[in-house]
């Protein structure tokens, strides 16, 4: 089964425990948001995921095709089909997002097939096109330095044109509160719309629940000083944006 099974997850940060015991199962095809208020351990459990070493895993497990993938590299995970965003290194100056796009997915079919003398060109070219008008971004984008200059809408834009290119099975993506304006929110939730499908799901971590305004998640949770505390439908997020995490809080207390 291609779903991600994160089971009984305790995390530690510099000594001190922030994921007391998380608990999600997100299939395949399934868009998941896991809200919380600030400091709950919702970039925690995202950086884990990516593989962060300044999060030390102390029990639990994240399984995905029978693989725990928390054993794996962030590369092993990207090939067995997990997306995780901030992959793309800070700015490069000369080289374009287009030979970045194309290496990333060369080294992914490399690491499938060591044979693989990786995607041509014009096949590439076509492709990138493709995901371009799709994502709805105009073609010039693609040739831009990467990260240079990029503003973070556009920083966003970049992943998310990663990520349809990569074609992940399962997306991670961590809106981190800091700095993230509304308008990168609105480029990954349309983003994700355009990729959701039976082929893709997503993990959405956010503390906005604006973004209902923008992706339908099947599921969302709601995470508490560690622990995911309670998941339900969408409505249950339109519950928290009218009584607060704090009445979840005293529900739970
Ligand atoms: P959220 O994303 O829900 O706002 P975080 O996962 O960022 O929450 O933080 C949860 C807790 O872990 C906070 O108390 C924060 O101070 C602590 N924490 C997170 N990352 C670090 C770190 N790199 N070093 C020290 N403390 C951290
Ligand atoms: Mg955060």
């Amino acid at each position: 089964m291609s779903e991600l099974v994160i089971r009984d997850l305790h995390v530690s940060v510099e000594g001190n425990e922030i994921l007391k015991g998380v608990n999600l199962t997100l299939p395949k095809g399934e868009i998941h948001a896991v809200m919380g208020p600030n400091g709950t351990g919702k970039s925690t459990l995202a950086y884990t995921l990516m593989g962060n070493p300044a999060y030390e895993v102390m029990s639990g497990e994240a399984l995905f095709k029978g693989e725990n993938i928390l054993d794996l590299s962030p590369d092993a995970r990207s090939r067995l089909g997990i997306f995780l965003a901030f992959q793309y290194p800070v700015a490069i100056p000369g080289v374009t997002l287009a030979n970045f796009l194309r290496s990333a997915l060369n080294a992914r079919r490399r690491g499938d097939n060591s044979e693989d003398k990786g995607i041509p060109i014009v096949e590439f070219r076509r492709l990138l096109k493709a995901k371009m008008d799709l994502l709805k971004m105009d073609h010039s984008f693609a040739g831009r330095y990467l990260n240079d200059g990029f503003s973070g809408g556009e920083k966003k834009r970049a992943e998310i044109l990663q990520m349809a290119t990569l074609e992940p099975e399962i997306a991670i993506l961590d809106e981190t509160d800091s700095g993230l304006d509304i308008d990168a929110l609105r480029i990954v939730s349309e983003g994700v719309n355009a990729l959701r499908g039976p082929q893709m799901g997503a993990l959405v971590i956010t503390h906005y629940q604006r973004i209902l305004n923008y992706v339908k998640p099947d599921v969302v949770h709601v995470m508490l000083d560690g622990r995911i505390v309670e998941s339900g439908g969408p409505e249950l997020a339109l519950y928290l944006e009218e009584h607060g995490y704090e009445a979840v809080r005293e529900k739970h207390a």
